[in-house]
């Protein structure tokens, strides 16, 4: 048999053919589709035109849909669009639907999928929501795809991909305190630009992957799409059975598959994580990288700590590592991903405090579960710029626009830099805060 790289065995069986190549393209199964408040209403507009108006979808327990994106505003279209979507759930008598103002709302659905159980090695998962390449960190082939092909999934089960060529990324030696996933990302970003992974495939491995938790490695997942990639995989270990077997309430089988020896990689780049230092993406790109100590003391008017990138129990820890005991400089908005998290920090302690104590006591915001400021939003949104201000943010996107006014300026970095940065004012090392 010819080896294979972990995308390709998957596209291979979805397929139903015992191999795939680069360039082949195929139509695949589809495990699991994802939609939200922002793509939902499309998507349901175009599988309604061409499969019909009493359509039903192909599989009511492979569709999930979590509205996250414009929640907690008074914005009449943002309220609409979660409307088009209650319809939607109703008519199709949908069981996997996050409601708004319920007790299943969970917030931002990249985070919200695997809590909740829809995130399998060996699966297919496609999502309208480019950062759907997270749960690759769950050794699946995870995507993101528009509304077109999404109404087509929706009605069929199938998509047509062609096999990306795999980049290897190898990480050697564990991660240092002050550094985090998202260092290792933008490190990443830096060195190949933000096409340097266009329609390809980003594996990461090596020791370095394997010793961080499995929110590290979606974090490390989440932003292949910021390198133009077309998705990005870790093999699964026990680390990752250990969530998965947790979280998947259905019972449903997997199969886990894994990378074999020999299987041809188009790039490959070793990292030694102990020689990196703690790393940002400058304004306005997420490839414009600086390390922390070439841009230290640049001021700063905010920071903010959230998204499906920095939401996380683990970006809250290591921030609250830095943040306990000292008072922030600027505004700094703390927005947990989902409600299991936000109940975490209510629940989780540190020293006798618990998180979210920590964060109030420091002066910090915080906002209810959902995308928020990320995406920039409505002007009501928790977080957003409304200003041109400067902002240091757990994110993944700094683009003009992304969090608001087109003029802010948004410095991408690890939530121990943000939380570092939130007490001075200025961009600052994590190092300094470290013992
Ligand atoms: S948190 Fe940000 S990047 Fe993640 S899904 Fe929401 S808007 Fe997109």
């Amino acid at each position: 048999m010819m080896p294979l790289t972990l995308t390709e065995k998957i596209l291979a069986r979805h397929a139903g053919r015992d191999a795939v190549r680069p360039g082949d393209n195929v139509w695949i199964d589809v495990d699991v589709l994802m939609t939200h408040d922002v793509c939902g209403p499309g998507t349901i507009g175009i599988f309604k035109q061409h499969f019909g108006k009493d359509a039903k979808v192909w599989d009511r327990d492979k569709v999930v849909i979590i509205p996250d994106h414009y929640i907690f505003t008074a914005d009449r279209m943002a309220n609409r669009n979660v409307d088009v979507l209650r319809q939607f759930v109703a008519e199709q008598k949908l069981p996997h639907y996050y409601d708004v103002g319920t007790d299943r709302y969970k917030g931002v659905c990249h985070i919200a999928l695997p809590e909740e159980g829809h995130t399998r090695p060996g699966e297919v998962l496609l999502g309208t929501d480019s950062h759907t390449c997270t749960a690759g960190a769950f050794g699946e082939f995870a995507t993101g795809v528009g509304n077109t092909d999404a109404g087509f999934t929706m009605g069929t089960g199938k998509t047509w991909v062609k096999v990306p060529p795999t980049m290897r990324f190898v990480f050697e030696g564990e991660l240092p305190p002050y550094l985090m996933a998202k260092d290792l990302i933008l490190a990443v970003i830096g060195d190949i630009g933000c096409d340097g992974a266009t329609y390809k495939t980003m594996e990461f491995d090596g020791g370095g992957v394997y010793s961080l938790n499995i929110e590290e490695r979606m974090t490390l997942c989440n932003m292949v799409i910021e390198a133009g990639g077309k998705n990005g995989v870790i093999n699964p270990d026990q680390v990752t059975l250990d969530f998965v077997n947790k979280r998947n309430r259905s019972g449903k089988k997997y199969t886990v598959l894994k990378s074999d020896a020999g299987a041809n990689f188009v790039y490959e780049k070793v990292y030694d994580v102990r020689k990196l230092q703690p790393v940002i993406a400058k304004p306005h790109s997420p490839d414009n990288r600086a390390f922390v100590g070439e841009i230290k003391g640049t001021k700063l008017d905010r920071a903010y700590i959230g998204s499906c990138t920095g939401g996380k129990m683990t970006d809250f820890r290591a921030a609250a590592k830095i943040l306990k005991g000292h008072a922030v400089r600027i505004d700094t908005f703390v927005v947990p991903a989902t409600s299991e998290i936000a109940a975490g920090l209510k629940a989780e302690q540190l020293n006798g405090q618990t998180l979210e104590d920590v964060f109030l006591s420091a002066g910090a915001k915080i906002g209810p579960p959902s995308c928020a400021a990320c995406l920039g939003g409505p002007s009501d949104t928790f977080g957003r710029l409304n200003e041109p201000l400067s902002c240091i943010s757990t994110t993944n996107r700094n683009f003009p626009g992304r969090m608001g006014h087109k003029e802010a300026k948004v410095f991408l970095a690890s939530p121990l830099t943000v939380a570092a940065s939130a007490l001075t004012g200025v961009i600052t090392d994590p190092r300094d805060y470290l013992a």
